[in-house]
């Protein structure tokens, strides 16, 4: 009698009825032919890492400009940065970056309100938690929490950067990143005459940048825009932001835009007025693309359904963080879209999750994502970021994490203030 007559029977069956229903399909073998048929046994599945982060550092950095940046809502001659260091219970940690400003003149957060907020109200969110994953933790920051989007993306955007560091993934590899390489276009600030600006912009084009884009404010648009393409030729992609800075009456104004060809005019009225963008991009054959409009994924189908503009700049950090661009750029996708990642003057910290993120498949406009050196005489990453002379940045798809180690004995010469949150020692565990 075989083994397999044998357990049959052990579970109830006659002995010889038994023996029917198993010799029926199969051919009688020996119980060591069987055994060298089996297959090997599958090796244990690897124990995936769990979140539990245990202390958030904050620090506030003072980072010279190499010359000030001046949009039509103010101008900047050194960056207040917010730098957070998560830590996990495990001791993996990450640096990440809040991109609030020092003045509400971009979006109502500033550097101090996103300090507040990630003390108050958003890190004892996470503290305590066991999470999964960075996927939910913007719904577990949004719950209740209205706006504060800057602070909830330093948090979440360290979460997918602490979770790149514990699962040995590149961080644009964990995004669904595709790019080995992304094309980046450079800003020029408001310049004192249109003179100044041509000379900005053949020297970009000279380094190699994909893109022009000019600041513009009223009185200083025009004028500016047209010479910059009589210099600049036909074929060279230029844009202009606006900041926001018009309103719909100065549509008539705006439209002499058209004939400067631009790639795009971003953002050219208040956040809020997707209606009168919607009348304004009827009016214009130039593309407009929203960027303080778009502040979640709502806005953005709002935008495509109203006409209120054909493109959209992400910035992460204006979104909420990485869960909330990529439902931007998925939706994007869908409606055929493009995207491009902006800028909000990063430190080399903040400039490996926009790289990271412009590798998703749909950012097919370049970005603004600059290396280290158009900002900084000296940033506060190594390596720097750099740009190939053909306006292209890498992507660093080999190393786990930001792929950029930071300079911190540079940090603490230019550390203003810090303040360091720790986690209650009781864990809960969260789905
Ligand atoms: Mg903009």
């Amino acid at each position: 009698m075989s083994g397999l007559t044998t357990t049959v029977y052990q579970i109830g069956l006659s002995h010889r009825r038994a023996a029917c229903y198993v010799r029926a399909p199969f051919p009688r073998r020996s119980p060591s032919s069987f055994r060298s048929r089996r297959p090997p046994p599958l090796p244990p599945l690897p124990r995936r890492r769990m979140i539990r982060l245990d202390r958030i550092s904050l620090r506030e950095i003072h980072l010279a400009l190499k010359e000030p940046f001046r949009i039509s809502s103010g101008v900047e001659s050194t960056r207040r940065i917010l730098l957070l260091e998560l830590t996990d219970r495990d001791g993996a940690s990450v640096w990440a970056e809040c991109v609030a400003g020092a003045l509400p003149n971009y979006t109502p957060e500033t550097i101090d309100t996103a300090w507040l907020a990630i003390r108050e109200w958003l890190a004892p969110r996470l503290f305590g938690r066991t999470l999964p994953d960075a996927t939910g933790v913007h719904a577990l920051l949004a719950e209740n929490i209205r706006g504060h989007n800057m602070a909830k993306a330093a948090l979440e955007m360290g979460c997918w950067g602490l979770e790149s560091v514990i699962q040995r993934t590149p961080l644009a590899l964990l995004l669904g990143g595709t790019r080995t390489e992304v094309p980046t276009g450079i800003s020029l600030g408001i310049q004192s005459a249109p003179e100044r600006l041509v000379e900005r912009a053949l020297a970009a084009l000279a380094a190699g940048y994909r893109k022009i884009k000019i600041k513009i404010q009223p009185d200083q648009d025009v004028a500016y825009a047209r010479a910059v393409r009589a210099a600049v030729g036909p074929d060279v992609e230029l844009m202009a932001d606006a900041n926001a800075a018009y309103s719909i009456e100065d549509a008539d104004h705006l439209v002499q835009l058209d004939d400067v060809k631009l790639l795009m005019l971003e953002q050219p009225l208040g956040a809020d007025e997707l209606l009168q963008l919607a009348e304004l991009q009827r009016r214009m054959t130039t593309p407009l693309c929203l960027d303080e409009s778009i502040t979640d994924v709502r806005r953005a189908r709002d935008m495509i359904a109203l006409g209120s503009g054909r493109i959209i700049n992400i910035k992460p950090g204006r979104v909420g963080g990485f869960t909330a661009s990529r439902a931007i750029h998925d939706l994007c996708q869908a409606a055929g879209v493009p995207v491009w990642c902006g800028g909000m003057l990063e430190s080399g910290i903040g400039r490996a999750y926009n790289v990271a993120l412009a590798s998703l498949p749909n950012f097919s406009l370049p970005g603004d994502l600059s290396p280290s050196a158009r900002y900084w005489a000296a940033d506060i990453v190594a390596p720097e970021w750099t740009m190939t002379a053909s306006g292209m940045v890498r992507v660093p798809r080999e190393e786990p994490g930001l792929g950029v180690r930071v300079d911190v004995e540079r940090l603490e010469a230019i550390t203003t203030r810090t303040e360091v949150l720790t986690a209650p020692r009781t864990m809960v565990p969260v789905a």
